[in-house]
């Protein structure tokens, strides 16, 4: 039900910000959105779209420029952290409408220049408080996990430490498209080519030492190096050319109860920070995006909001659950950590396909028509 006519203002131009900007304006909705970053800048490093995030940028039109600006993965390889060797490869060669990885910043480029496009008004530098729109009017937090929209439906939440931290780092590399994961005790290390000739490097470490959370803290190289000092095959290699690097300390944020009051809704981090370990908090981004506007579409605005929680808030936080309980499968002690190691290798031996199978109900999972 296009409202041609209706003030829309979002808050935060990230990926779900743009997102829902672009899905909206498609529509024919006049939407205005507010950055208070000054500009959209080389912010982030890589991110993976999996097959249930391309579906929305298929959705958006955008198939071609996002494949345009990333790499087709071939697999995701599980590795003994400490040998190098392979443990369980997942094959993505023929996965439907492709798991991609690309920089963050290309993503953000791709969506703001559809915005743009499509008639979005977009306001740098300018942070939005709830609150200001006129009656009958909505306005969409999109404005990460620290959102004051989250806070405005939902009152003030504590997000408690994991015991985890993590170093992002991006180094030059040309190699196959594989995302490789090295598991080991307490730590494990995953990374990727990205398009220009660029590896993606995040590696977690379990300490008791809290971290601040965020994504712009600078961390010394040496500290990295030395938690993984112990790692096998290409690991020692890839960090020795890492010459700056940030780190975050991973923090757990329930998803939010209220995702909505009518005049209010939240996507994204907004209403369901995720931690890393499932590579889904962009694609979450992407399929809320398309499901709130799709409903916004449909019906007048309260039972929209209502429908759009409802379809949504079950599935972020089992994703959201699985990316946590991925933490403990990859950390895992001698002697379990051998015990599993023979059984996934014994697995993807008997029946290679079976494990992509299990995660049919992550990628396979089709924002565009879980809205209809
Ligand atoms: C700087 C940065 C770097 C990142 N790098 C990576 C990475 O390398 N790998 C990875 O997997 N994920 C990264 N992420 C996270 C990833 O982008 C998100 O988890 C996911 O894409 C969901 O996006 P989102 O739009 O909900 O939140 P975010 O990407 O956090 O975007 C929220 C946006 O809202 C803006 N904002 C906040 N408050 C306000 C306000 N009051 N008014 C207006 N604007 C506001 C912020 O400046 C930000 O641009 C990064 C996020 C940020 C902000």
């Amino acid at each position: 039900m296009a409202r041609k006519g209706q003030e829309i203002t979002i808050a935060g131009g990230g990926v779900a910000g743009l997102a829902v900007a672009c899905a909206l304006a498609r529509q024919g909705m006049p939407v205005s959105l507010f950055e208070r970053a000054p500009e959209i800048t080389e912010v982030g490093a890589g991110l993976q779209i999996s097959p249930n995030g391309m579906r929305v940028i298929e959705a958006l039109g955008l198939g071609d420029a996002l494949r345009g600006a990333s790499l087709a993965a071939s697999a995701v390889t599980l590795r003994d952290g400490t040998t190098g060797h392979a443990v369980l490869r997942l094959d993505l060669a023929g996965v439907p409408v492709g798991y991609r990885l690309i920089h963050r910043a290309r993503l953000i480029e791709i969506l703001e220049t559809q915005a743009r496009e499509a008639g979005v008004q977009i306001i740098l530098g300018t942070p939005r408080a709830p609150g200001g729109v006129r009656a009958g009017g909505l306005e969409i937090g999109a404005d990460g996990w620290r959102s004051a929209y989250r806070a405005a439906l939902n009152g003030r939440e504590v997000p408690f430490f994991t015991g985890q931290v993590a170093w992002r780092a991006l180094i030059p590399d040309e190699a196959p498209p594989e995302v490789e994961v090295f598991m080991g005790p307490g730590r494990h290390l995953v990374s990727y080519p990205l398009p220009g000739g660029l590896r993606n490097i995040v590696a977690v470490e379990e300490r008791s030492a809290w971290a601040e959370e965020g994504w712009a803290h600078e961390d010394d190289p040496g500290a990295l190096r030395a938690a993984f000092s112990r790692f096998g095959g290409p690991v020692g290699d890839w960090l020795a050319r890492v010459d700056r690097v940030h780190l975050w300390g991973l923090f757990r944020h329930p998803v939010a109860p209220r995702w909505q009051n009518g005049e209010i809704a939240i996507l994204g981090d907004a209403a369901h920070p995720t931690l890393p370990f499932l590579a889904q908090g962009a694609n979450l981004a992407l399929e809320d995006a398309w499901v709130l506007a799709a409903c916004l579409a449909r019906a007048p605005q309260a039972e929209a909001l209502a429908r759009y929680q409802a379809l949504r808030r079950d599935r972020a936080a089992r994703v959201v659950a699985a990316a946590s309980a991925n933490a403990r499968n990859y950390h895992l002690r001698p002697p379990l950590n051998r015990l599993a190691y023979t059984a996934l290798r014994l697995a993807g031996q008997i029946a290679p396909g079976a494990a992509l199978k299990r995660f049919d109900w992550l990628y396979g999972y089709d924002a565009t028509r879980e809205s209809e």
